[in-house]
């Protein structure tokens, strides 16, 4: 069932310099969200992706489009309502927005003042969250007493205080370094799975998709270019900006700069096999190789998991006369996908 979804949603803005045009922030985007999702959206800085965000949880209207949150239809609704959307949103930030003058406690305690819980339930709720985000012994701490991934352990612990069913993570690790950035991220996947909570990532980073997310859209000026599973769109991306991406934490096919200095290297036939789950196994290639009496050498690539399933690309130098060279990839070609890079060098 859909938690989120944007029907041709745009956000147009007067432009900030004097005399250009308007400046469309988010452009024709449909998308939909499953409850349960950890869904990234990605995209390189001025994509439009904090403009996504601030659509979904009503902070602005949208110029154009429909936008659905658990069933309700935001685009319609007065500000009073609004108000009430907003508080199933919880949000985390870059730089944690933390009140730097109120302990750790009083921090996660305050949306739930604001939303009238009793003291007795608040500080219930508050010793709950402080376990599960694990920092009970911080309770009376003040933010600048703690580490950046303590920081943002409290603001989700803020963030979920009102039991919201979807979480807004805005470069939420941003300004984490990587060993905290990935625990950030375990923390964010119990909280997915523990508690049910559908999480919303805008990031930058692909490796932060690659270890968290379940789908991924893919920005580029305002617009969404690719979406889907992401094991899907790491292990075959379709647009040149998604692959530049996905290149980035994977391995693939080699760049004409790559295969140059990989070309100075080895001689013979260089080939990509590509393996998606599902395919018949990357030794049989090995195998079919060495029964032709092929000489061959793993040059460049290597093999990614997302989530359990296998995905990868495997540059080989191959040598031999170049007939068996052909019959052999000819009939590995009928199991797996063969992309011969260049040709014999001759030397
Ligand atoms: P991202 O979050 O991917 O970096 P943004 O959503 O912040 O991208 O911005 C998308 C585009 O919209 C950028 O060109 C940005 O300059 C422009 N933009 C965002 N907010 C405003 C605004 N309030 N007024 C004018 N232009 C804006």
């Amino acid at each position: 069932m859909p938690i989120v979804t944007l029907t041709n949603v745009s956000k147009t803005y007067p432009s900030r310099s004097p005399g250009a045009g308007d400046v469309v922030a988010v452009d024709d985007v449909t998308l939909s969200i499953e409850k349960g999702d950890v869904f990234g959206i990605i995209g390189y800085s001025g994509a439009g992706k904090s403009t996504l965000v601030r659509l979904i949880n009503a902070l602005e209207p949208a110029s154009a489009g429909t936008i659905t949150v658990d069933g309700v239809d935001i685009t319609a609704l007065r500000e009073r309502e609004l108000r009430k959307v907003r508080g199933g949103i919880g949000m985390i930030f870059q730089q944690f927005n933390l009140f730097a003058a109120k302990t750790v406690k009083a921090n996660i305690a305050y949306p739930l003042t604001l939303a009238g819980w009793s003291k007795n339930d608040i500080d219930a709720r508050v010793t709950e969250l402080l376990g599960f985000v694990g920092l009970s012994d911080k309770a009376k701490a003040y933010p600048e007493q703690l580490s950046g991934g303590q920081k943002q352990r409290v603001g989700i612990a803020r963030a979920l205080a009102t039991r919201p069913a979807i979480l807004l993570a805005d470069e939420a690790t941003s300004a984490l370094d990587p060993q905290t950035t990935h625990e950030v991220l375990d923390l964010l996947k119990r909280v997915n799975q523990e508690q049910g909570v559908t999480i919303i990532v805008i990031t930058h980073e692909m490796d932060v998709i690659q270890t968290i997310a379940t789908k991924v859209a893919v920005m580029e000026q305002g617009r969404v270019i690719e979406q889907g599973d992401v094991f899907d769109v790491f292990s075959a991306p379709q647009n040149p900006a998604s692959q530049r991406f996905v290149g980035t934490v994977v391995k693939g096919v080699p760049t004409p700069a790559e295969l140059a200095v990989l070309r100075e290297r080895h001689e013979g036939r260089i080939v990509t096999f590509s393996f998606r789950d599902g395919d018949s196994s990357q030794a049989q290639v090995f195998v079919d190789l060495a029964a032709a009496g092929l000489d061959f050498e793993l040059i460049y690539g290597g093999i990614n998991d997302i989530r359990g399933r296998a995905f990868g690309h495997l540059t080989l130098a191959i040598r031999g006369d170049a007939s068996s060279i052909d019959r052999a990839l000819e009939s590995i070609a009928e199991r797996v996908e063969v992309t011969v890079i260049a040709g014999e060098e001759v030397r």
